[in-house]
């Protein structure tokens, strides 16, 4: 059998086996950064490391995952399981449950999520008595983030001129008191938000040179995925664990850092030479992901940035199609092309829904794509925006398994005190929060104590506040013995939510209640998987701490074929035989937010380059003339990118007959626009073109960004063959075959084919491209 390092070309095989002591690699997409880092592992491990001395961080859960079954795959071994592996928040959520107690915190301490803290901080400015338009909750929570990002704590804050400046001027002079009140208030509750994860983790390892160097001497071997987009707090502990050893290994690509509206610092990849003795940097420059044609455009892309490292990416690949470019009318005529341009492919193809990928720049460009693809009956999963967990019947199910663990969790308690409704009113539980600041206790030992306390709650209400407490210590005791799947069962029922989405009968309801039982699935599914790990018990600790650092790419079921439709933030480190960048236009893409200064324009152009390159065989690239944005509909123009492209890379899908001017009646108010009266409207700038075509300035523009305009274009649907059952035909990829059956109708006439090499395939006629025998 073959060694697992002949995978490697021989500038992969270097950083593989360089031995002791700091490395980075420095390499374009799809060069196989990933790839190193995954066999670097297997190489320590069959050189005898002792897998419990391996930390490896990683851009998704998911991502560790499938390199954990890799490594195992390679080394033969069921060693991984001691391998500790998963994003910076996951790992570091399960050191601080190991020693976040010398900070003060419960090993059970809950993880607000970024809705918990926006919560958390309404309800703070709100018991301030301070004016919500100047304390927007949800920028409070977005400075005070970055805040913590950059390891700025509220006493740094308050000695801090400038910024106690610049938060007056912003005329939000009480700032730095809602910091404090926050921090407070988690603290209290036992809770660390996702920042907490990384900035207690620095405090704890600062603060406790013991912990540090018990740490130190466990992560012998750390590797670094996509270090280019690591925050200073990132940065910090990778710094402190690898001091000791200096064994660090970085993978990353300068040209592919998009999160430094995140707090990624891309100095961070550029200082690492400086910030270790003897690095030894590593290039990987042959492409193995993408066609020629592809490689050469995200190359001629990123060549427009002035700010980036030298590299040297090329490709023994195909040459592969151009780049196909499509402009339509309206958004839901960019959704239409993309399905029906999926459709062709999988047909014509015989391709699994899951080789395609829809791309955007923002969440919500998402809706016209899915009203496409589910109109076609295309399935797809769809990444970002509202998340499973956070759906309001999903977190109130984990708001009640989240007090069973941990009482203190002021947000879970709110939430569900009086849901299903149990007569507790908005000023009781008012009452109870002043109470809770004043004694500096939590809400729920306030209820505990009722007795002793003189708080102005009548009987009946006191009455109703004790049962709820009775009914969440009725859980914990069953918590004791019971797997996370059985208690959660048995709350959602005791709890009565169950009941409150049935007694509804809503198709809301009960589609509620069809989540709920999805989520009762889930928790079943995590708890056998656990119970095949060694370290691991399958209890509701366990389930929740997953549930809250799950990122949106880690709910994916691989057995799943679906299109995938997410941002291009989160599509990093993916890749897809065909991609799909929609919304090509300005103001989009690039964003208009980030195209203010040079440094955010650079940003926007590498995530550009991030998005192109996750195409293996063929991307689009599709814009539209007008878009609903913000409610109303908007004239777009074309992407300032689009014109970046060197016009031999690009295939013009939309011909220039078919050019019309911009509609001045709304197609998606008024249906299909009827194409006639189109071209008898007058452009705008009044000059009257003849029917339908583009006047010489503006042909010239066009051609600027789109090459083949004038040309005759090819590629549209072929003759349909004439078939019936039996005839003999040759297809230019599966080969020789015979039909078995058809079925449907003109252009939705379909062929049953059996081939000469065994397969049985449908094909749609319209497009196969098949020669009768
Ligand atoms: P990105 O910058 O997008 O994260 P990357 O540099 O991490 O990309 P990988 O994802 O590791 O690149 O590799 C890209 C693709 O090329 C993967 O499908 C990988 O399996 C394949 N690949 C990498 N190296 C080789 C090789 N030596 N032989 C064959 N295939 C390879
Ligand atoms: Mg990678």
């Amino acid at each position: 059998m073959k060694h697992f390092l002949e995978d490697l070309n021989e500038a992969q095989k270097a950083p593989v086996l360089h031995k002791d002591g700091p490395l980075m690699v420095i390499a374009g997409a799809g060069s196989g950064k990933t790839r190193v880092l995954t066999y670097r592992i297997a190489h320590l491990m069959e050189q005898g490391v002792d897998s419990f001395n391996i930390l490896a961080l990683t851009f998704t859960n998911k991502a560790a995952r499938e390199m954990k079954k890799r490594i195992a795959d390679l080394v033969g071994s069921s060693e991984t399981k001691n391998l500790w592996m998963g994003t910076f928040h996951s790992v570091f959520a399960r050191l601080l449950r190991y020693d976040g107690d010398k900070l003060g915190y419960p090993s059970n301490f809950t993880i607000y999520d970024t809705q918990d803290s926006q919560r958390l901080i309404a309800s703070i400015i709100k018991e301030m008595g301070l004016d919500k338009d100047i304390y927007k909750y949800k920028q409070i929570q977005n400075r005070i983030s970055s805040y913590k990002n950059s390891l700025i704590t509220v006493k740094a804050y308050f000695q801090n001129p400038e910024l106690l400046e610049a938060d007056a001027m912003a005329k939000r002079p009480r700032l730095g008191d809602i910091y404090q009140q926050y921090v407070d208030r988690c603290f209290k509750a036992g809770a660390m938000d996702f920042d907490d994860l990384l900035l207690r983790t620095n405090e704890l390892l600062t603060r406790f040179p013991e912990v540090l160097l018990k740490y130190q001497d466990r992560f012998r071997y750390i590797l670094v995925d996509e270090y280019q987009d690591t925050n200073h707090s990132q940065y910090l502990i990778v710094k402190a664990l690898s001091d000791r050893y200096q064994n660090i290994c970085v993978v990353g690509d300068d040209a592919q850092s998009i999160y430094s509206f995140r707090g990624a610092n891309i100095t961070n990849i550029l200082n690492f030479q400086r910030d270790y003795d003897d690095v030894a940097v590593y290039r990987l420059e042959q492409n193995y992901r993408s066609t020629k044609n592809i490689v050469n455009a995200a190359n001629a892309i990123i060549a427009k940035n002035k700010n980036q490292l030298e590299k040297v990416v090329w490709t023994a690949n195909d040459e592969g199609s151009k780049i196909k470019l499509h402009r339509s009318t309206t958004d839901a005529e960019e959704g239409r092309f993309v399905a029906s341009s999926i459709f062709e492919n999988k047909m014509q193809q015989q391709l699994p829904n899951s080789h395609f990928a829809v791309l955007y720049r923002t969440n919500s460009q998402s809706r016209a794509i899915e009203d496409a693809l589910r109109k076609r009956d295309i399935p797809y999963r769809i990444y970002g925006g509202l998340s499973f967990y956070q759906r309001k019947e999903i977190k109130d199910v984990l708001s009640y398994l989240r007090l069973v663990i941990n009482p203190k969790d002021e947000e879970a308690l709110k939430r569900v005190i009086n849901f299903p409704a149990r007569g507790i009113g908005q000023t009781t539980i008012d009452r109870l929060t002043v109470a809770a600041n004043h004694y500096n206790r939590s809400i729920f030992e306030i209820i505990e104590n009722l007795d002793k306390l003189e708080l102005k709650i009548n009987s009946g209400t006191k009455r109703k506040l004790e049962d709820f407490v009775n009914m969440i210590k009725s859980f914990q005791i069953m918590n004791k013995g019971a797997d996370a799947f059985t208690l959660a069962e048995h709350v959602a029922k005791k709890s009565g939510i169950l009941l409150e989405f049935k007694k509804d009968g809503t198709p809301e309801g009960i589609a509620r209640m069809e989540n709920i039982e999805e989520l009762l699935n889930g928790i079943k599914d995590f708890v056998e998987g656990q119970k095949e790990l060694a370290d691991a018990t399958g209890d509701l600790t366990e389930f929740l701490e997953d549930v809250a650092l799950a990122t949106d790419m880690d709910k994916d079921t691989t057995d799943m074929d679906r299109v995938v439709l997410m941002t291009i933030h989160s599509a990093k480190g993916l890749e897809f035989p065909y991609v799909y960048i929609v919304g090509m236009e300005e103001d989009l893409f690039p964003s208009a937010m980030s195209m203010n200064t040079r440094s955010e324009l650079e940003e926007e152009r590498r995530l550009f380059y991030v998005a192109l390159t996750r195409a293996e065989n063929q991307a689009y690239l599709t814009y539209t003339q007008n878009r609903y944005r913000w409610g109303k509909l908007i004239d777009a123009e074309p992407s300032r990118f689009l014109e970046e492209i060197d016009e031999k890379y690009i295939d013009n899908l939309t011909p220039v007959d078919n050019y019309r001017f911009k509609p001045l009646i709304n197609s998606d108010i008024f249906g299909e626009v009827d194409k006639s009266r189109l071209r008898q409207k007058k452009p705008s700038n009044g000059t009257p073109p003849a029917a339908g075509r583009p006047t010489q300035d503006q042909l010239r523009k066009l051609r600027k960004i789109r090459p083949n305009i004038g040309e005759p274009t090819s590629g549209g649907p072929m003759e349909m063959p004439d078939l019936s059952v039996g005839t003999q035909v040759n297809h230019t990829r599966f080969g020789k075959g015979k039909v078995i059956k058809l079925e449907g109708a003109g252009n939705d006439k379909k062929a049953e084919i059996l081939f000469e090499k065994g397969d049985v395939k449908k094909l749609l006629l319209r497009f196969a491209k098949l020669e009768v025998l």
